[in-house]
């Protein structure tokens, strides 16, 4: 089986939660931590992040068991990127309650040699300027997959279309799409994005499954029913740490939209990354068969 090198950047960050099963406080978080979990049941990643000193010594060795190096992992003094949430009932929607940038704040990494050459670079969640540096910086013409939020296509909408430019696959949920292009039709918003670079467009519909937009053709695919949702966030970021390391072992968009949703299955099973890391092979495998049977053409 083809093993490529896989690189991620996104935030570590520590998370603070409501759902309607309780709340929790610092959780262990962040685009990068959900989709580096995610991706090492089959590839461990190479991380590019940020962490203050309040990071604990637990959550450090989680990184350090689900990443193949963390050479590009900075350790600074101060606060780590924390983020706190809130869910509504239907569990798809969800307010912001704080976002504390912390030593991201002016984060500027210079990625070391090992790091300059990946397949695959997974730009998670994280501003568009970071992830244009380090676009910048690779020697390589690695497949970029991208994915972002709300508060980017607001705030920083001129640099998140000029990494769009350098992506291959977009992920995107369905109102940041609407959001990204000003247009209400998921079908002609795909196909404007993909005028603007991506020629892969995944939307994702959060408990209604994904659509996968590619060349003139689509597909669909559903979620594992009858799972007691917890928790969803990273739900985003394990779906695409799944993704990603099933294209870097070769396999098909499909098998890697279907990986995607199982390893996001397993993440909003519990608070924080609790139920990633126990998820285990035999289950991944049964949740993907029996996924590959919602796949529509
Ligand atoms: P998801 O539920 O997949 O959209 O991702 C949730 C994770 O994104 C949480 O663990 C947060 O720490 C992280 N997050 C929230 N806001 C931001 C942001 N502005 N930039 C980067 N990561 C963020």
């Amino acid at each position: 089986m083809i093993k490529s090198k896989i690189l991620l950047l996104g935030s570590i960050a520590l998370d603070t939660i409501q759902t309607s099963h309780g709340s929790r406080k610092n959780l262990l978080g962040g685009s990068a931590t959900y989709a580096a979990i995610s991706s090492s049941k089959f590839i461990k990643p190479n991380i590019i992040g940020i962490i203050g000193t309040d990071f604990s010594g637990p959550h450090k060795k989680i990184l350090v068991d689900s990443c193949d190096s963390l050479e590009d992992l900075t350790s600074k003094e101060g606060p780590t990127f924390r983020w706190g949430g809130k869910y509504f009932d239907n569990g798809d929607e969800r307010e912001t309650l704080f976002t504390e940038l912390g030593v991201f704040d002016k984060f500027n990494p210079s990625i070391s040699e090992v790091n300059k050459e990946p397949d695959y670079l997974f730009l998670a969640n994280i501003s568009p300027d970071l992830q244009l540096s380090v676009l910048n910086q690779l020697n390589g013409k690695p497949v970029v997959i991208l994915d972002t939020m709300n508060l980017w296509i607001d705030i920083a909408k001129d640099k998140l279309l000029q990494v769009l430019r350098k992506t291959e696959i977009l992920l995107i949920n369905e109102t940041e799409l609407v959001e990204l292009t000003e247009i209400n039709d998921f079908h002609k918003a795909s196909k404007k994005i993909q005028s603007l670079g991506p020629k892969v467009v995944v939307v994702k519909h959060g408990s209604k499954g994904s659509v996968c937009y590619t060349g003139s053709t689509s597909f669909s695919l559903g979620v594992v029913p009858n799972l007691i949702v917890k928790d969803p966030t990273g739900a985003g970021d394990s779906f695409g740490g799944g993704l990603v390391s099933a294209l870097a072992e070769g396999h098909s968009l499909k098998e890697a939209l279907i990986r995607g949703t199982v390893m996001a299955s397993f993440c909003i099973e519990d608070f924080g990354v609790n139920s990633l890391l126990d998820s285990k092979k035999e289950e991944i495998i049964s949740r993907s068969l029996f996924l590959s049977k919602s796949l529509k053409f």
